[in-house]
């Protein structure tokens, strides 16, 4: 059976101390589940929460990284620094990053490889704009992507592979994705993983949704076949909305 994941990225939000509230609530009221659980707060928190969850259920994830291991590179940090803290997972290609931050398909390739290098988990975002969903380019988009990010490495190189589809148009939009939309995405990117790496990398791989998932749409979106679980941006900085999405995904 696929790994069942639900992640919270907090971006920018939570000093430590409001980190260690939200945390501190999360693991009060999480539920049995047999989604894997995952938070990722902002580099400064990672320290603190990393031996807050020590012996818990819930797992560590940071929100970016540099492909390289050290040297200058002003404000950034790299993957060793992150392993050390405790961080399994690994957010890559967020499309803040992208879009934002002007990251392009060739940087988030390399750090996809020192991710994988280092031994951390990436989870990688995919997605299509707005106007490339309403000029028909959705598959063509994802489809670069994702070629161009896993370009050269073999299926045991990605193990951990975990791929999360962000149509940009639904992040923190309050606009999600139909079930149907997002089935139908992730049914193709499983068949292109499939293309690239095999039928059964390509089955066992755990994709997740992202874009305005709440507690009121968890059900509906994990109901459909190749949604394996969710990452969350805004209903994960609260504990009442981020347990309620854990409690109401479908088991
Ligand atoms: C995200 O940033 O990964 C995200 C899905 O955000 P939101 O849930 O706020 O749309």
């Amino acid at each position: 059976m696929r790994k069942k994941i639900i992640a919270g990225n907090w971006k920018m939000h939570k000093t430590v101390r409001e980190a260690e509230e939200l945390v501190g609530s999360i693991l009060k009221g999480l539920p049995e589940t047999h989604y894997e659980v995952v938070v990722c707060p902002p580099f400064t928190a990672l320290y603190r929460i990393s031996q807050l969850l020590e012996g818990s259920r819930l797992k560590l994830g940071a929100q970016n990284m540099h492909y390289e291991i050290q040297g200058a590179f002003t404000g950034e940090i790299s993957a060793p620094m992150l392993k050390e803290l405790g961080v399994e997972y690994i957010i890559l290609g967020h499309s803040e990053r992208r879009h934002i931050f002007g990251e392009s398909d060739e940087m988030i390739s390399k750090k996809l490889r020192r991710a994988v290098e280092t031994g951390l988990k990436p989870v990688l975002c995919v997605g299509e704009k707005l106007e490339e969903r309403e000029r028909g380019l959705t598959e063509k988009v994802i489809e670069r992507q994702l070629v161009s990010a896993l370009e050269g490495l073999s299926r045991e190189d990605l193990d951990d592979l975990v791929v999360a589809y962000e149509p940009v148009w639904a992040i923190g939009t309050g606009k999600n994705a139909t079930p149907e939309q997002a089935q139908e995405v992730h049914a193709f990117i499983r068949s292109k993983l499939s293309e690239l790496l095999g039928e059964e990398f390509a089955d066992s791989r755990t994709i997740l949704y992202g874009g305005s998932v709440k507690p009121h749409n968890i059900y509906e979106l994990t109901k459909e076949e190749d949604v394996d679980g969710a990452l969350v941006g805004g209903a994960s900085l609260s504990a009442e909305s981020f347990l309620g999405i854990i409690e109401k995904a479908h088991k």
